[in-house]
């Protein structure tokens, strides 16, 4: 057995450049490099502005397969594609999501990639990194004390303390905050009333940040936030309370991305980690359009699954922002096809072709329903040590077989010179012109007929169903201006259908649709399909427990 590092014994021994020199790469002067350190900067503002009359490079999303816990690699491979792009020549930039500090103490899995194929520095990313999401608790909290104190001062908007639509948030896991009682204590603390917590990545204020085009954009958004309801049900938006200005203010700074850069010294942009199920779980349109103005390739990553990540990806940020995208990547791993054969996981290390075969259903599904959306695909086999010649080469004919290919990647391993094939072929795919991206739904569709459009379409079932009030609610909602908005869809990302265990390619289920949230800000309405957790809890044994100083003052036990 050869001997593997962990991820942070390699991103430790990474041989960074000062950031100005990553800039460079992408023609920014160092007058327009916010620095943060000698590893992190922000991009100015007026840099972006003025790139905005450049042309767009080519936009590649990474996507996967439904995710098992035998792990698939999305961002690993996100990671090492765009070093790959670069080994061979071509100016490309990586734009990922930046980890959220709370889950890190949590379950180990960092937000950095792996391997050979990892953006530095993973410490930082996995923490404070720039303060963007202290900046989006601060907004965000700032506004549930705007609401409290409206009330407390006599309540001119009449906001039914009932129904106040606005909850709190903090980056840490912590269950004990989820349902709380808050103003006790007395006459001077306000009135007592039920509220919670949510972790920061599931803040609207978080999904608005990674939509917005600009400031202007922002605290228009920001004024658009839904934050309760009158007892007449008409909405009160924190433009009423003018709570907009101020939080913008706020959130000034963490709206200008981040770069930051590989281990082979390539530029990446981390911006925005909006949740992937109440949210749409991509990385910030700031970023992603920043970066096509001054690359020739630009890789991205989307959330979970291509059902749920690659789905809202196009439907809402692709959508919003107008990015055309020219092609996408579905990783898969032998692994976690096996298990969608139905292998378990302590099984994962025999060898065991015809169960491989059987769970190449689920990859087929994915690459039909990402080609529905007009973008060509191809398949990266994100290489793991145990798989073997004849697992690899059944999913290649059976790739083959669908009429598309599948790559080996060992970028995992061995970094860009593992991954230069898949480079090539993404190169040839973009510029091949195919690509005739189109959302799946127009804006002008009913709300829930774009529901169950997804659910036809994408996860195959036989139809969407919901209570009369869930209707209702939609209709309300499209008489109110609402009806132009794209769904975002929160299922259990493990199948294609609502019940997890369910892997494989199923048909024909019925997707009930449980609740409707308005996101008036962000700019979608969130159809709930089965338990939606906005504040995770910590494990029996957290991995905080082995995360410490070393004698060298070093970080030990993150990821
Ligand atoms: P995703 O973005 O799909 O959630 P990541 O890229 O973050 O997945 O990878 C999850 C974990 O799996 C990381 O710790 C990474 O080091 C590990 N991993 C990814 N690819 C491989 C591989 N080819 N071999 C071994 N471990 C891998
Ligand atoms: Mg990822």
């Amino acid at each position: 057995m050869v001997e593997v590092k962990s991820d942070i014994e390699i991103a430790r021994a990474a041989k960074k450049k000062p950031i100005q020199e990553i800039g460079a790469r992408l023609d920014i002067l160092s007058e327009h490099l916010l620095p943060y350190g000698h590893d992190k900067a922000k991009v100015s503002a007026e840099f972006i502005s003025e790139t905005r009359k450049n042309k767009d490079g080519k936009l590649i999303l990474v996507t996967a397969i439904n995710p098992t816990p035998a792990g698939e690699g999305k961002t690993t491979t996100t990671v090492g594609l765009g070093d790959g792009l670069n080994r061979i020549g071509k100016k490309a930039a990586i734009c990922i999501r930046e980890a959220s500090l709370g889950p890190c103490f949590g379950v180990k899995g960092g937000a950095a990639g792996g391997g050979y194929a990892q953006v530095v520095p993973m410490e930082d990313m996995n923490l404070h990194f720039t303060g963007d999401f202290h900046a989006i608790t601060s907004a965000h909290n700032l506004l549930s004390a705007l609401i409290d104190n409206h009330i407390y001062w006599g309540n001119a908007q009449e906001i039914d303390i009932r129904r106040v639509a606005w909850r709190r948030v903090m980056d840490m896991n912590d269950r004990a905050l989820r349902e709380i009682v808050c103003s006790l204590g007395g006459v001077a603390n306000g009135f007592p009333r039920e509220a919670g917590f949510d972790i920061t990545v599931a803040s609207e204020v978080m999904a608005i940040l990674c939509l917005a085009t600009d400031l202007k954009d922002l605290e228009k958004r920001l004024g658009d936030i839904i934050i309760g309801y009158r007892r007449d049900k008409s909405p009160v938006f924190a433009r009423d309370i003018k709570a907009d200005g101020a939080m913008t203010v706020l959130l000034k700074d963490a709206l200008q991305p981040n770069l930051v850069q590989t281990l082979e010294n390539n530029p990446a942009f981390v911006h925005g980690g909006p949740f992937a199920n109440i949210a749409h779980g991509c990385n910030s349109v700031m970023a992603t359009s920043t970066a096509l103005k001054i690359a020739d390739y630009v890789v991205t990553e989307a959330g979970f699954g291509a059902d749920l990540g690659a789905e809202k990806f196009f439907d809402i940020k692709c959508r919003k922002a107008g990015l055309k995208p020219a092609a996408a990547v579905i990783v898969a791993t032998v692994r976690a096809l096996k298990m969608n054969g139905g292998v378990k996981k302590e099984d994962l290390g025999t060898e065991d072709v015809a169960s491989v075969k059987a769970g190449c259903v689920n990859l087929g599904r994915h690459i039909e329903n990402v080609k529905q959306f007009g973008v060509p695909a191809i398949v990266a086999i994100n290489h793991f040590h145990s798989d073997t010649d004849a697992e690899i080469e059944a999913v290649k004919a059976y790739v083959a077989e669908q009429g598309e290919e599948a790559v080996l990647c060992r970028h995992w391993a061995e970094g860009s010179s593992g991954i230069e094939e898949l480079a090539h072929k993404v190169v040839a795919l973009a510029e091949s012109g195919v690509s005739q991206f189109a959302p799946l739904y127009p804006d002008d569709m009913p709300l829930f007929d774009k529901i169950d459009t997804v659910v036809k379409r994408i996860y195959r079932g036989s139809e969407a169903i919901a209570d009369k009030s869930v209707r209702n609610q939609l209709k309300q909602w499209e008489e109110q201006g609402y009806g132009h908005l794209p769904v975002c869809m929160a299922k259990t990302q493990y199948s294609f259908s609502t019940d997890p265990n369910l892997r494989g390619a199923p048909t024909g289920h019925v997707v009930p649709i449980r609740e409707v949230r308005l996101s008036a800000g962000a700019g979608f309405v969130v159809a709930i399909c089965g338990e939606i957790m906005t504040m995770p809890g910590l494990p029996r044994v957290p991995s905080s427990e082995h995360i410490f100083l070393n004698e060298n003052g070093l970080i030990e036990g993150l990821s």
